[in-house]
């Protein structure tokens, strides 16, 4: 069934248009000749500019080595994990969470060890959940701040608490940043930052912070012994990244930064319009600190989150996202995007407010 006049409020990725200058640059790669394969890692060029950034960001010294340029973050962490990973080795993710790290660990025969977080923790694991999610199987942690769906983010302390365990338990850490450019009252601090013995991963893209979700350009930053295999494991899958994408997202790393600013004003003045409409109505919903999602509770509906959704779609044409797509746990939760005009949002907070008080 087509719905022409739907509101869409479950879409995942940023409704600005990608920037002129950083179209053009991929014109330009084309026509002067960027056409063939590139290094299984990305160009020289871009790699540079992501470990330079890094370097920035983390204090600590990046090599263009250990950069992998991906097919977007989702073929960083797949490479990475690929090359972590023999089946039935353990991975622990947390609840709620997006739902393609299960997706790869079930594609890859490993299992994924869920730590629940609750709002009343902020949606943030203690280190004694992860310490009894931990066992001989156990190779990984995936960690995503800020997150998608909660919009929760891991501060410094905490961080630096989780880069220990992982020491301490010998496992690597995989830290998923595609929204650390989108963050409302505080930067997030780099993973990467408290990694003293090379087991962190960060894993980052260009589609949120730059809204270039169809280029298909993401990248890993791997410790030296790690950054081969990753990059070895992108030649039987992909071999290497569209080359004049590379070229525009390195015009999107070195241009200008102020429509970067501008996005994310944009999503922090949709956000609080919403909290205020939310509030008003009294349902509960976690203020993100970062990404562009409401993790709003239904509760209040006597319906499930699936049935809830199914209601507003079919009575309202508003859609969004059930809480179980992001753990079977999250049952009583939507996920609302923000990157959706403010008339959109605002009707479609309308609709959802009065399909609730039903
Ligand atoms: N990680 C998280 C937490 C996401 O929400 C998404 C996309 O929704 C991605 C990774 C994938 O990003 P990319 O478009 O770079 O593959």
């Amino acid at each position: 069934m087509s719905m022409p006049d739907c509101i869409r409020l479950e879409v995942g990725e940023p409704n600005f248009s990608t920037a002129p200058h950083i179209i053009e640059a991929a014109h330009h790669a084309a026509l002067e000749g960027h056409t063939r394969y590139t290094d299984n890692s990305g160009i020289f060029e871009l790699r540079a500019a992501i470990a330079e950034q890094a370097e920035e960001s983390t204090g600590r010294e990046v090599l263009p080595e250990q950069v992998i340029v991906t097919s977007g973050a989702v073929g960083a962490l797949f490479s990475t994990l690929t090359c972590l990973l023999d089946p039935g080795d353990e991975v622990i993710i947390l609840n709620p969470s997006w739902p393609n790290y299960q997706m790869q660990l079930q594609l890859l025969g490993a299992v994924a060890r869920v730590v629940e977080t609750s709002p009343e923790n902020a949606y943030l694991p203690t280190i004694q959940q992860l310490e009894e999610a931990t066992n001989a199987a156990t190779k990984a942690l995936i960690i995503n701040t800020p997150c998608n769906p909660t919009g929760a983010m891991f501060s410094g302390d905490l961080l630096n608490e989780i880069t220990q365990f992982a020491r301490h338990a010998d496992i690597f850490l995989i830290a998923d940043e595609v929204y650390s450019r989108i963050t409302f009252e505080e930067p997030q601090i780099s993973t990467a930052c408290y990694d003293t013995d090379g087991r962190v991963v960060s894993i980052n893209s260009f589609s949120k912070t730059y809204a270039m979700t169809g280029w298909r350009v993401g990248y890993a930053i791997a410790p030296a012994i790690l950054a081969p295999l990753i990059r070895k494991c992108q030649e039987p899958t992909v071999s290497c990244v569209n080359s004049p994408a590379q070229h525009a997202s390195l015009a999107a790393l070195t241009g200008p930064q102020h429509l970067v600013e501008e996005m994310r004003n944009a999503y922090l003045n949709r956000r609080d319009i919403a909290l205020e409409m939310l509030s008003q109505a009294n349902i509960p919903v976690c203020t993100p600190g970062g990404a562009f999602y409401l993790w709003v509770d239904v509760s209040q509906s006597g319906r499930t989150a699936k049935d809830f959704s199914l209601d507003l779609i079919h009575n309202h044409q508003v859609a969004i996202v059930p809480g179980t797509t992001f753990g079977a746990e999250n049952s009583d939760r939507v996920r609302i995007s923000l990157a959706s005009e403010v008339s959109d949002l605002q009707e479609g907070l309308r609709r959802l407010i009065s399909e609730l008080k039903r």
